[in-house]
């Protein structure tokens, strides 16, 4: 192992978590370690940083800027908490560089360093400019190379460059746990996406149609399930046989409320299975308005059928956004694989947009609502990621 290690920024989020703080940081540095598990690492932590040598830097930050909690990574030098060290590490950078202008910027986290922050960033500044050998400028708004020190234990130099974002929101599993719709569209992995960076953990229900959707369908979404589980841990999908009660439903039902209705049974079914399997909400990638049932009267009445918080972290959402962070988390290419899904196949051609709750309720009185969801239930395949 060389001089070159990562720093980790934590999120500023977890740093306003008073008392809990420490809480906070414990699970992150678990996470950080459980996504290195395999590669050859030594994790310490410094007053709210992380210090990570590995044999292979750049495997390393590919998983650890994934990791929830992490604002960024920076691939840094070490050097000794000396000045002159501190000195000729910052001349490299800026001779590798080779910028018309730059600036210091100095965070001194161990006060026994005999300079203060300014101090030092003055004294280095002023030996990279005599030292540069001419056509080189300070600028301290725009800086066309910013030099980073940390002093510490030991002292750490980069620039811009070596920074790398991170995916931010809060340590997974800090959070409780949910139950996400997980069809194999573009949103609903969004919507998992976005909860599991809060720090929820996931558990996902997929809803098959078979024979009406196809294996290819299913091992879509096995594929979502998995790509998720490289942001999370260990993630559970349930496989709910739906066809039956999607059949029961169209044999007795107006055509016009199949739809609604529909939803109302995905609702009760995600409600049973995450009172089995002790999780605390549902989750959906709903956005308001972006279909026929997703108006404020569908959201209401299939609402209703829940025993526990929905969450729908799409709601106000725009499609293209959406779409955006699909592609940024690799969701987008698997959501897009134009397989069938059960919503497609059994949809009315003029599905009802404002049912109303009391009529849904007596639409729904002709079945056997309990019976149709145990049994559902008790047909349930889990595949773990
Ligand atoms: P998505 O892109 O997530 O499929 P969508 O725009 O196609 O969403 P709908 O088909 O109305 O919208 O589904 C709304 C939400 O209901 C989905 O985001 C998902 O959470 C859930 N959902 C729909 N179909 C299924 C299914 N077959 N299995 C599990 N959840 C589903
Ligand atoms: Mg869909």
């Amino acid at each position: 192992m060389n001089n070159k290690l990562i720093l980790v920024k934590y999120a500023s989020e977890i740093f306003l978590k008073g008392l809990n703080r420490g809480k906070f940081e414990r699970r992150l540095k678990e996470n950080i370690e459980k996504k290195l598990a395999g590669l050859q690492f030594e994790f310490v932590t410094d007053q709210g940083r992380g210090f990570i040598k590995a044999e292979d830097i750049d495997a390393a930050v590919e998983r650890v800027r994934k990791v929830f909690g992490v604002a960024e990574v920076c691939i840094v030098t070490e050097v000794e908490r000396d000045l002159t060290a501190i000195k000729e590490e910052a001349l490299r950078k800026v001779k590798e560089a080779n910028p018309k202008t730059f600036k210091i910027e100095t965070n001194r986290a161990n006060k026994k360093f005999q300079l203060n922050s300014i101090e030092t960033s003055r004294d280095v500044g002023g030996y990279v400019l005599h030292h540069f050998g001419g056509g080189l400028e300070v600028d301290v708004k725009n800086p066309e190379c910013l030099v980073n020190i940390e002093i510490r234990e030991k002292a750490y130099v980069f620039t811009s460059k070596d920074k790398i974002k991170g995916v931010g929101g809060l340590p997974y599993g800090m959070n409780g746990s949910t139950m996400l719709m997980l069809s194999g569209g573009i949103d609903s992995p969004v919507a998992g996406y976005l909860m599991a960076r809060r720090g929820v953990e996931l558990n996902c229900v997929y809803y098959h149609s078979h024979p009406y959707t196809s294996e290819r369908a299913k091992d879509k979404v096995k594929e979502l399930a998995k790509i998720l589980s490289n942001y999370t841990e260990r993630v559970n999908l349930y496989i709910v046989p739906f066809t039956e009660i999607q059949l029961d439903i169209m044999e007795k039902c107006r055509q016009d409320e199949l739809t609604i209705l529909m939803r109302r049974f995905m609702m009760r079914c995600a409600c049973v299975l995450a009172e089995k399997y002790g999780v605390q909400s549902i989750s959906s990638g709903e956005s308001i308005g972006q279909v026929a049932s997703q108006t404020m009267e569908g959201l209401i009445v299939s609402t209703d059928c829940a025993d526990r918080p929905v969450f729908r972290p799409l709601i106000a959402m725009d499609k293209g956004d959406i779409m955006d962070i699909a592609k940024e988390i690799g969701t987008y290419e698997t959501s897009i694989l134009p397989y069938e899904d059960c919503c497609t196949i059994f949809v009315p051609k003029h599905p009802k947009t404002k049912p109303q709750l009391d009529a849904m309720r007596k639409a729904e009185s002709v079945l056997d609502v309990d019976a149709m969801v145990e049994k559902a239930i008790n047909e349930t395949e889990l595949v773990v990621f």
